[in-house]
């Protein structure tokens, strides 16, 4: 599904005509700004797809072309290289939010693989089964949790009901607030593992990839499921 990284066939430059590869801002021979790049976010940087990033050297790199296409500069240019520069100064700002941010920067290539990942599937409960997707039903439990997410689930009624009442539960607050440490911790070990998985993509071959897809489409779905939970009790905590 990845796009390559330089087209095979270049394409001509609007201005000087001398073909370059598509990904590619300004034209290497005359300088000129090109109509926005194909490719993706991390060829617009010149990167291929990694999951560890320099990320120093990435904002650097976004500083540098963001000055380079920065509209003032084409204030008095043709109307062409005015859109381009639009364009590409958004482009630019999309590219840098989603790569810069660990979990963006996962979704983002996982997507490029061709999973289906990210809120637009994080279905209302329920939508999941019907259309046999359930691994993005967001209100399924994974299985290790069964016992734990039910008795919280429980507590979590308890206190908001003893809130309507105006009345103080000191015992549940503590047991809920431990819950929340518990689930904190499992959320940093889901990021640990993910990294573990970053390394196994970035530097396996196809089928080490495949695999670590497999196991990162696993651990955003848990990290999904965590951080709903987390929130639902630090909610329930400071109403
Ligand atoms: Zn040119």
């Amino acid at each position: 599904m990845l796009k390559v990284l330089d087209s095979a066939v270049p394409i001509p430059c609007w201005s000087c005509s001398i073909g370059h590869n598509d990904s590619t801002l300004f034209c290497p021979h005359c300088s000129k700004i090109q109509p926005p790049p194909g490719g993706n976010y991390f060829s617009v940087f010149g990167l291929e797809p990694r999951l560890n990033l320099d990320l120093p050297a990435l904002e650097h790199e976004f500083h540098r072309l963001s000055r380079k296409v920065h509209p003032d500069r084409f204030a008095r240019a043709g109307e062409n290289e005015r859109q381009w520069s639009l364009a590409d100064t958004a482009l630019l700002n999309d590219a840098y939010r989603t790569l810069k941010d660990p979990l963006h920067r996962t979704e983002y290539l996982l997507k490029l693989e061709g999973a289906e990942i990210g809120e637009e599937f994080a279905a209302p409960a329920g939508r999941g089964a019907e259309n046999g997707k359930d691994r993005k039903d967001p209100s399924r439990v994974p299985a290790d949790l069964l016992e734990e997410v039910f008795e919280l689930n429980m507590q979590l009624e308890e206190m908001r009901m003893a809130r309507k009442m105006g009345e103080e539960d000191p015992a549940l607050q503590a047991s809920l607030e431990q819950a929340k440490r518990k689930f904190d911790g499992l959320l940093v070990e889901v990021d640990q593992n993910l990294h573990i998985e970053w390394q196994a993509w970035d530097e396996g071959d196809a089928a080490a990839r495949k695999r670590a897809q497999k196991t990162m489409l696993a651990l955003l779905d848990r990290r999904r499921y965590l951080s709903n939970l987390v929130r639902d009790v630090t909610e329930t905590l400071g109403a």
